[in-house]
């Protein structure tokens, strides 16, 4: 059985290493010419981390990430709206702050002795043809034209994705409000084993991710922040004086910019920018074609899910070709089926958090930013609605009363 996968990001890599596991040849296509060191901070949740240790991987994560604990979130007045500690949930969960680079270098050093998988690097898909008892794909190398036929295509090729087939696509729209990153020296605030965020109504929002080493020096402990803006202000934003930043968030937060003060010693930061959508599909995959990670079901990070979102769908769809894989053949209806009933009711329902609280925290909307600060600080007071926070931010509700089990998803391939 020979599989393609469009794109060697988190969903991809993580979906090689399952189905190398199950003796499927594995032809991996990745547009750029390396797997570079870009991107900035992610937030591991446990729903990711469990995936992580069926992998194998999780202690070779821990190693390179910055353990973390859970997350606060204060107005200009100190007061914390937001405190939820993944404890809340159950005692032994935590998450990871990492680079996404440093991700992607344990996903990839956990292939590197298989010999089951031919990496296609600098080649980019461009269509599709499912002709029934195969998927032939289709793209360029090097401005050279090829193609090539798989048994199945799996596409996990990001939040840009222009090969999820447009029939099943409900909505696919930018948010109007992405964020600034910039990755600066360990431990500039507060505790250190705490994501850090700051808000004033809903125009303004910060936070301090610790977020591990590079791969390239796995000493230097590192930090990333980012700076909530408009998509069309990054420009002007990335080439402003930094004085002028830091006296926006000087008047707020003092002791956090003199933090930032001492960390930029009037050097410019460099800052990324980092822009997102919103895509819902009305299904993942019919046939021989199927959709996971962010080119399924891209969000607003406000709920810090998207790695989490993408490694658990690589792990959903491994146990639904396992469970429908006969002697000689797969079944293709049973593996959907299977693959919609692990997945959808928790991509469904972090979807409509995503989209609902996302104007709480970054929008023009007068009323929202009250609205909030009412209601968390409320909801911070009671343990229930702590423990469903705690659990909810750990990746691992299905709806308002289910949740997925950690240890069923760690259990070793
Ligand atoms: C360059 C980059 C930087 C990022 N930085 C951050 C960050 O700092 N913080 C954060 O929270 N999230 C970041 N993300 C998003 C984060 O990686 C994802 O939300 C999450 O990991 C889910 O991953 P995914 O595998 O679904 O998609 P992605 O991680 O986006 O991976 C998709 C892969 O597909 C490749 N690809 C795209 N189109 C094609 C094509 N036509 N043919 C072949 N290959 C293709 C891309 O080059 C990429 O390697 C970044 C993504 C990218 C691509």
């Amino acid at each position: 059985m020979k599989v393609a996968i469009i794109g060697a990001g988190t969903a991809g890599l993580a979906l090689a290493k399952m189905l190398i596991h199950q003796d499927i040849e594995v032809t991996l296509f990745e547009q750029a010419p390396t797997l570079d060191p870009v991107g900035a901070g992610l937030l591991l949740q446990p729903s990711g981390l469990a995936v992580l240790a069926h992998l194998g991987i999780l202690e070779e994560t821990q190693k390179l990430g910055a353990e973390v604990t859970g997350l606060t979130g204060q107005l200009p007045n100190q007061q914390r709206i937001v405190d939820s500690h993944y404890a809340q949930a159950d005692s032994r969960f935590f998450g990871i702050g990492i680079h996404r680079a440093t991700l992607c270098h344990v996903l990839t050093q956990s292939l590197a002795n298989e010999r089951q998988i031919t990496w296609r690097f600098q080649h980019e898909i461009t269509h599709l043809e499912d002709k029934g008892s195969q998927v032939i794909v289709k793209g360029h190398c090097k401005d050279q034209p090829f193609d090539e036929a798989f048994d199945a295509t799996i596409i996990a090729n990001g939040a840009r994705s222009r090969l999820r087939p447009a029939q099943w696509v409900k909505l696919d729209k930018p948010y109007p409000w992405g964020a600034a990153w910039t990755i600066v020296p360990d431990c500039i605030y507060g505790d250190p084993k705490i994501l850090h965020q700051f808000y004033d109504s809903t125009s303004m929002m910060m936070g301090v991710l610790p977020t591990g080493s590079l791969p390239s020096d796995p000493q230097k402990r590192l930090s990333s922040i980012f700076w909530s803006l408009p998509t069309g202000q990054f420009d002007t934003f990335a080439k402003a004086p930094y004085s002028a930043w830091l006296a926006k968030v000087q008047s707020r937060w003092s002791d956090l910019a003199t933090c930032l003060d001492a960390v930029f010693k009037d050097n410019q930061p460099q800052w990324l920018n980092a822009q997102y959508r919103d895509v819902v599909m009305s299904k993942y995959g019919q046939g021989r074609i199927g959709v996971i990670g962010d080119a399924a079901h891209a969000m607003s990070p406000q709920l810090g899910q998207g790695a989490n979102m993408a490694l658990l769908d690589a792990w959903a769809l491994a146990q639904s070709f396992s469970k429908a894989r006969t002697a000689k053949d797969m079944d293709w209806h049973v593996v959907w089926q299977h693959y919609h009933e692990l997945r959808h009711s928790s991509i469904n329902m972090y979807q409509l958090m995503s989209r609902l609280l996302t104007p709480l925290y970054q929008s023009d909307l007068w009323w929202a930013g009250s609205l909030r600060n009412i209601m968390f600080s409320w909801m911070n007071q009671i343990p229930y609605f702590q423990k469903q926070m705690a659990f909810t931010v750990s990746g691992l509700k299905t709806g308002a009363f289910g949740q997925m089990n950690y240890d069923e998803i760690a259990k070793p391939m």
